[in-house]
């Protein structure tokens, strides 16, 4: 089975390891990829919230069990996902790739001193990313003004640190003008990542 579908989300059935091969092959083709590391609370939000199933139903590309509960809700269910993949060992794993191959990261999330400090880290410890964008998650225009900006850019990869669901209501604009790039909310890890 690839999809395993816990309360009306449908996570892929893939260990670590697979998801990495999948997203170092699409990024290798500049493929537009939008991926959402859903815990138990994203997919309770999304049964309240049609506009945001619907953003995980039709633009997300990958959806990873972010959490233990996923793992333990589809045993239950009788259809295993064989492991947790969450967001922050996903993030450090693509800025790992990201400072190997020199790409182009924009990071967007965050408040503004977490920010400056993420970004003093990536040019400490990940000097060879090209940060192309980093700004805070407390920006006052349209979602569409913000997407706009990213694009212009044109990163290789984007971290959207917002918390759900605006992380993945800004990816998923991007992912309908179809931007080459790897796209991911990644919640709090910036929080994690510049402590
Ligand atoms: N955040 C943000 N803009 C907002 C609201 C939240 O940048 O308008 C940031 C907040 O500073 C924190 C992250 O989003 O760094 C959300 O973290 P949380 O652990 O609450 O998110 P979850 O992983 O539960 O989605």
């Amino acid at each position: 089975m690839d999809k395993v579908n816990v309360l009306g989300v449908n996570f892929d059935n893939k260990t670590f390891n697979q998801f990495q091969n999948e997203f170092i092959s699409r990024l290798n083709d500049h493929e537009s990829t939008f991926i959402v590391t859903a815990n138990p609370e994203i997919v309770m939000a999304a049964n309240e919230n049609p506009r945001y199933l619907k953003v995980l139903q039709e633009d997300a590309d990958y959806i990873t069990a972010d959490g233990i509960g996923i793992v333990k809700a589809a045993k239950m269910l009788k259809t295993p996902l064989p492991e947790r993949v969450t967001g922050y060992d996903l993030f450090l794993w693509l800025m790992k790739i990201a400072n190997e191959r020199g790409l182009r990261v924009y990071l967007i999330g965050a408040k503004p001193s977490v920010i400056h400090a993420v970004q003093a880290k990536v040019a400490k410890e990940y000097s060879n990313v090209n940060l192309v964008g980093a700004e805070d998650g407390y920006f006052t225009e349209d979602l569409d003004l913000v997407a706009r900006r990213i694009q212009r850019t044109q990163p290789d990869l984007v971290f959207a640190a917002l918390g759900f669901p605006k992380q993945e209501y800004l990816l998923s604009i991007l992912r309908q003008n179809a931007m080459p790039a790897l796209m991911m909310g990644v919640g709090g890890s910036f929080d994690v990542f510049s402590g």
